[in-house]
Order: structure tokens, then C-alpha cells, then sequence
């Protein structure tokens, strides 16, 4: 992992008449293969893993998942051997194949099955039917997770911003920039997934700051789902600015801010924006 991430500067009309400095935070420019956050949170847990002398790791995630994507790849290069519990029957992708050619064994299960994941006595019957594996939670949604992610803002001047923003689909992410950073920065998350309630509870319980808030207005549909809407802002910001969005988190999360700035928020504001990656998971479009 690089010592600080790289930083874009967002020059656009919108943003000089609104007197706003918007910077993106590059995770997604992390490594050719494997980007953004996923790669945080399998820090600690691999170094979890090694410390309790576990050679192999297992976690959960559908079929273009960013997270099983980085565990098999990370895992590759720690040395350890990798399972990945995939949602649904059956499927070849690139994301899959990915995984494969990195070593990763997988294995599908249905949806229904696939819900109890993180039920007691599904872990306990995978533990059986998996000995000797270290489980990590969908998404790397751990403590250990959360205190990598954090560590995406390190070496960065923080001083110099008045809001961050970031997507959210466990809440992981934005527990771990939370934590990682002063308290007078207010942190906006932007919910990915319909009826994202829940999702204030869970980030409470990950932290004792209360300078952050969940907007769940911009899920376009609810997780993986998306609209002309968000595929088209997807591909203007791409052609303006060359970057990359991914449809399931990050164009979200930029089009719900730039949707709040047109309706005048954060006028006079210097933001911080977290590309958290995940633009491999676009080959399913
Ligand atoms: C997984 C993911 C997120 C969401 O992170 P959480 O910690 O689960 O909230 C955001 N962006 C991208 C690109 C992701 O892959």
C-alpha cells in the first residue's frame, strides 16, 4: 500500500459558481488490479490471520463482488489459500475468473442460504464444513476492516477540507474515515442500497463520534441497480474529467452530490470526495 493516496482536483463550471473545491481521493488509482477500500479492510485481517497461524481465508460476496475480488488477489500475495462463498447458482464472469486464476476456490450457495450469512449457526456449520479457515464478513465489515480503512486518509492534509463524502454499502468505510478524522469535519455517507435504515445503527455502534450523517436519498433502486440517470452521469463525468466511476457505489455517490450542490448545499465548501474504487465490478454492464 502506498504511503498517501493521490488526489484529483474536479474543475468544473458548477462547482467555481458554487465557490466549492471538490478533491477526489484516488483509492481506485491503488494498484492496476485490485482497487480501492476492499484492499483497507483485508489488511488487518490477513495480519489477523497470519498472527493465529490460519493459511487460509474465506469470505462471502456475489458474483462481481469487489470484495472477493481483492481477498483472492491480496491473498494470493500474502501466500494463503482463499475461499470464496459466492450468492446464487452458478455463474462464469470476469470477476470470477479473476478470482479463479488468483487461486481462489468457489463455491455458489442460493440467495436463501446465502441470507444467513451472518447467523450463528451458519458460521458455526461453515466453520465445520471449512476447518482451519479465517472468516471475514461480506464486504471485510470488521473491526479489523474498519481500522483499515481508516488508514485511507493517512498522509493526507485534512486541515484543508470542511466536509468528506463517501459511498456506503456496509458502513465499514464510512466507520473508519470517522474515526480517522478530526472532529469538526462533518462526514456525509451516501447510502447505496434501499431501506438503509439500519445503517445509522450500525455505523453508531462502530464509533463514539457524532459529526456524520447518511443521506439514502440517491440508491437509484437499491443495491447493483441502476438507472439512465446515474449510467449517464457515469459516463459525462468519465468524459469531462477522465475518471472512472463505478455504477454501484461511487457514480452514485457523486451524483447525489452534485444533485445536492445544483440544489445549493455546500456553497463556500472544500470537500473531499472518496473514490473508493471498485470499477472492476462495470464489466458486468
Ligand atoms: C464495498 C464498496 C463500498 C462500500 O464500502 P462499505 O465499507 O461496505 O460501506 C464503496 N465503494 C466501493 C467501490 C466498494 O467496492
Amino acid at each position: 500500500m502506498p504511503t498517501a493516496l493521490s488526489i484529483s482536483r474536479i474543475h468544473e463550471k458548477l462547482l467555481t459558481d458554487r465557490h466549492i473545491t471538490l478533491d477526489l481521493l484516488r483509492a481506485d488509482r491503488l494498484h492496476p488490479l485490485i482497487s480501492g477500500n476492499k484492499w483497507y479492510k483485508l489488511k488487518y485481517n490477513i495480519a489477523r490471520a497470519q498472527t493465529e497461524q490460519v493459511d487460509r481465508l474465506l469470505s462471502f460476496g456475489g458474483p462481481y463482488s469487489n470484495h472477493l475480488h481483492a481477498l483472492a488477489y491480496a491473498g494470493q500475495l500474502a501466500g494463503l489459500k482463499t475461499t470464496g462463498i459466492v450468492r446464487g447458482e452458478k455463474v462464469y464472469n470476469k470477476t470470477l475468473a479473476d478470482c479463479e486464476r488468483w487461486g481462489m476456490q468457489l463455491h455458489f450457495i442460493s440467495r436463501a442460504e446465502y441470507r444467513q450469512k451472518d447467523q450463528t449457526d451458519f458460521i458455526t456449520r461453515l466453520s465445520t464444513h471449512y476447518p482451519g479457515h479465517y472468516i471475514i464478513p461480506e464486504g471485510g465489515n470488521n473491526e479489523s476492516g474498519i481500522k483499515g480503512c481508516g488508514e485511507m486518509l493517512v498522509g493526507i492534509d485534512l486541515q484543508q477540507y470542511e466536509q468528506i463524502v463517501c459511498a456506503v454499502g456496509t458502513g465499514a468505510t464510512l466507520s473508519g474515515l470517522i474515526n480517522a478524522s478530526p472532529e469538526q469535519i462533518p462526514i456525509t455517507g451516501f447510502a447505496v442500497l434501499k431501506n438503509g435504515a439500519y445503517l445509522t445503527e450500525t455505523v453508531k455502534n462502530n464509533t463514539r463520534r457524532q459529526n456524520w450523517t447518511i443521506n439514502s436519498d440517491y440508491h437509484f433502486g437499491g443495491f447493483g441497480k441502476r438507472n439512465n440517470r446515474v449510467l449517464q452521469f457515469m459516463h459525462d463525468f468519465n468524459t469531462a474529467h477522465q475518471i472512472e466511476l463505478d455504477f454501484v457505489y461511487t457514480a452514485k455517490m457523486m451524483c447525489g452530490l452534485y444533485d445536492l450542490i445544483e440544489k445549493n448545499n455546500w456553497k463556500n465548501t472544500r470537500i473531499l470526495a472518496i473514490h473508493t474504487g471498485g470499477v472492476q465490478g462495470n464489466r458486468s454492464l
